[in-house]
C-alpha cells in the first residue's frame, strides 16, 4: 500500500459578508484582505490592495 498525500491547496479566507455601503466583501483584518488579494492575484494576475472601510470598519479589495 502506498501512501498517497494530497497536495495542500491554498483556500481564500471567506469573507464575512458584504459592505452595505460598497457591496464590497468584507474581511476582518488586513491580513485576510491581503491573503484573498494574494489567492486572487494568481488566478486572474490583477493587482489587489486592501484598505479600511471608514463606513463598515471592515478591510476590503481595490484594484490598484
Ligand atoms: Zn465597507
Amino acid at each position: 500500500m502506498s501512501k498517497f498525500r494530497l497536495p495542500k491547496y491554498e483556500t481564500p479566507p471567506l469573507p464575512q459578508s458584504l459592505c452595505p455601503v460598497s457591496g464590497k466583501n468584507q474581511y476582518a483584518s488586513e491580513e485576510e484582505a491581503l491573503r484573498a488579494a494574494k489567492y486572487r492575484e494568481k488566478n486572474g494576475s490583477v493587482s489587489l490592495g486592501a484598505y479600511k472601510c471608514i463606513d463598515c470598519f471592515c478591510w476590503h479589495l481595490t484594484s490598484k
